[in-house]
């Protein structure tokens, strides 16, 4: 079937999959085999696959680079694809069918995503979805989703300067600071009507 595509090691394609649910599969090259029509692939896990499932910061091209190898037949392979990292992804202009991201490892044995430890936004302290609008806040410029702070997507999409609610608490704070410094001349007046 792929008689006339060339693969190399290190180029990620899409396998066919007999799994219904999974519409396709995505592996790296490991190493072409030479004397046969054999591919040592390293597998792209769907957020489904791993133990704790697709969580809500997962987008929906986002593959996990798994720990683990097969050998298979280059027949099974469908085509190359692209799997970019979250920040040149973010940057596609356009995300064709063959455009993935990759931002976690994952072990296996434990089901843990590696890194452990990602930056996280808004309230609900969430990685970054790429596929959900965000709402950036003009102080702060952390990112909120729409939900968290009751807001619509459309109303979202429509915002132009927004102030998440501690950045508003801040800027109260500042004006009750400034009211009760206004008090001071009414002090001093009553300093002058005892003096007299
Ligand atoms: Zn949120
Ligand atoms: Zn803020």
């Amino acid at each position: 079937m792929n008689s006339d595509m060339s693969f190399r090691e290190g180029d990620c394609v899409r396998m066919r999959s007999s799994k219904p649910l999974i519409p396709t599969y995505v592996a790296i090259i490991e190493e072409m085999k030479a004397d046969s029509r054999d591919v040592r692939v390293r597998w792209y896990y769907w957020p489904e696959e791993t133990k704790k499932g697709r969580r809500h910061f997962h987008g929906s091209k986002e593959l996990i680079l798994s720990d683990h190898f097969d050998v298979q037949s280059v027949d099974t392979i469908e085509g190359k694809c692209t799997v970019h990292s979250l920040k040149k992804y973010m940057k596609l202009d356009v995300v064709g069918d063959d455009d993935f991201f990759c931002r976690f490892n994952y072990n296996s044995a434990t089901g843990a995503l590696t890194p452990d430890i990602v930056q996280v936004y808004c309230k609900c302290e969430m990685p970054y979805n790429p596929d959900e609008v965000m709402v950036q806040c003009d102080h702060c410029t952390d990112w909120f989703h729409p939900a968290c702070i009751d807001m619509t997507v459309e109303e979202a999409e429509r915002i132009d300067n927004f102030s998440c609610e501690s950045c508003s608490l801040e800027v109260q704070k500042k004006l009750r600071g400034s009211h009760s410094a206004t008090r001071l001349p009414d002090t001093n007046v009553d300093t002058k009507r005892r003096q007299r």
